[in-house]
């Protein structure tokens, strides 16, 4: 049985499927997207990082839900910001800096995939 350390709390334990996250942390998640869900009923426009403050959410597990489909955000209808930061933008949904962030972020979840592949086997 193959045994990985969870990618939020670090405790060991064996994933019954292919996840990186203990099922306590699983529950958490779940618990977190609902708080966000129920944030962005009431507040439709909040970017990332207003909803993170007010609901405590790490703004990287929010995008996470965003990217995984989990959850919808509304594009803001009139000038474009950076769904991280706030900071105001041309083009696209995040800012330079942010976009940097969250390839960075990629980068650690591939290696750390490969990583679970590999414990797999
Ligand atoms: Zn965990
Ligand atoms: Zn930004």
């Amino acid at each position: 049985m193959a045994i990985i350390n969870c990618a939020r709390c670090g405790k060991v334990f064996s994933p019954e499927k292919l996840t990186n996250i203990c099922p306590d942390c699983l529950a958490l998640e779940a618990k977190d997207l609902k708080t966000v869900t129920d944030y962005l009923r009431s507040f439709p426009l909040a970017n990332v990082m207003e909803v993170s403050n007010r609901t405590g959410v790490d703004p990287m597990q929010i995008l996470r839900f965003v990217k995984s489909g989990s959850l919808r955000m509304t594009d803001p209808p009139e000038q474009l910001k950076c769904r991280l930061c706030g900071k105001e933008l041309k083009k696209g949904t995040l800012c330079q800096d942010c976009m940097d962030k969250v390839s960075e972020l990629k980068e650690r979840e591939k290696k750390r995939d490969k990583n679970i592949h590999r414990n797999r086997r």
